[in-house]
């Protein structure tokens, strides 16, 4: 045991050391912690539906009808009315044959990528995918290229070199966790067709917010391709828990057979599945919502611009200030925290080491005046802390 306290001690000298705090009450653009009610920038819940009315009910209404628990795998007895339901509501919304629900992003790229890619296959991923993504690639055991990110040109030369191999996938977030800019899907695209490649794009924080009808980045740039496997988690914008895989049937079938956590895993309790349908009918039929972030999303971009940081102007909810040093990023956090703001710092291992950063996201559901606020004591403390 004697390994775990020094290593311990040696993550809180270098301010890496990491805690839980516990949330009292519902996810909301206020947020009870402790006994203290913020402002929450740190909820990935952007169009505010984790508490909305309507899915709840939707919820309590399945779990009336059949239970919390679904008992097995969906391939043993747990595939239930619900989860068939949700699939054929994800794949119409996503205009693809078919989907398949995992029970978390995590899992559902784990069982996606292990089952595309193995031995003597190769994946090009983007050097700053989300985690699940560079963890499945470990664990499919293929060949494996980081290329700088978003560079098209870097890829390409990489593509031209390493075509030896049985398979080839190019992997990325379309809006990348930490970063919150969206990733150039026309030129991912249009190499994938060129060389021969499958595209698999992670959806997670795009769906339900990018694109007239928030079905995500393919519909925000324009792109048609059914060779394209979409995956997304029914965690964030949609606001509940689990994540889809969409494509072809032919791509849901060989997922069911081979996608090892969706075949050894109990599957989603359906009340999570009558909410997420139910998100997706407000999603797809009520651009209010959508149309409220995007508001907030240009005036607190705008407006911390004006206070002299350099965040870029892309319409998506997150937003980083990067702030370089781990120490002073959870400084920075816990002043904000002392005045009534809650943004989590973000650290290495999370993001690579020296971009610490405050990793603020925006609801649907933020008022102007606490969004006044929250900018107003992000300035002053940011000129204290001289990191703007
Ligand atoms: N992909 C991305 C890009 C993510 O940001 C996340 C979650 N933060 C996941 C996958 C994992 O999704 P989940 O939380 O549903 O496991």
């Amino acid at each position: 045991m004697e390994y775990i306290r020094r290593e311990l001690e040696e993550l809180e000298k270098q301010g890496l050391f990491r805690t839980l705090r516990l949330v009292n009450g519902p996810q909301e653009a206020k947020i009870v912690i402790g006994a203290k009610s913020l402002i929450n920038l740190s909820s990935n819940n952007y169009l505010g539906l984790s508490n909305n009315k309507r899915l709840k009910n939707a919820a309590i209404d399945a779990i009336r009808k059949f239970g919390v628990g679904s008992g097995a795998s969906r391939l043993i007895s747990g595939n239930m009315l619900l989860h068939k339901k949700l699939e054929d509501r994800l794949a119409q919304f996503k205009k693809t044959d078919a989907a398949l629900v995992f029970n978390s992003g995590y899992s559902a790229n784990l069982g996606v990528i292990t089952s595309l890619a193995g031995k003597n296959d190769i994946i090009f991923s983007d050097k700053l995918n989300h985690a699940s993504i560079i963890d499945a690639i470990i664990l499919s055991r293929a060949e494996f290229r980081r290329y700088p990110h978003k560079d098209i040109k870097n890829l390409e030369s990489l593509l031209k070199r390493d075509n030896i191999f049985r398979r080839r996938l190019i992997v990325t977030d379309t809006v990348f966790s930490m970063d919150g800019d969206l990733a150039p899907l026309p030129e991912l695209a249009y190499l994938a067709k060129k060389y021969n490649c499958l595209l698999y794009i992670d959806e997670a924080h795009a769906t339900g917010i990018l694109g007239k009808t928030g079905k995500g980045a393919l519909e925000y740039f324009g792109i048609e391709d059914d060779a394209i496997i979409q995956m997304g988690t029914l965690s964030k914008a949609i606001g509940v828990f689990g994540a889809y895989v969409c494509g072809s049937k032919m791509l849901i079938d060989y997922l069911i057979n081979k996608a090892r956590p969706f075949i050894y895993s109990t599957a989603l309790p359906v009340s999570v599945c009558a909410g997420a349908i139910a998100a997706l009918d407000i999603i797809e039929n009520d651009g209010l919502l959508r149309q409220a972030l995007s508001e907030n999303i240009k005036f607190f971009r705008q407006a911390l611009r004006s206070f002299g940081f350099k965040n870029s102007l892309d319409p998506t909810p997150v937003i980083p200030l990067l702030i370089k040093d781990a120490v002073k990023t959870m400084e920075f956090s816990k002043r904000l925290f002392s005045k009534g703001v809650f943004v989590q710092g973000i650290r290495p291992p999370t993001v690579p080491a020296g971009t610490s950063r405050l990793r603020i996201t925006l609801m649907a559901t933020h008022k102007k005046k606490d969004l006044e606020y929250a900018l107003d004591k992000i300035a002053k403390i940011g000129k204290q802390l001289c990191v703007v």
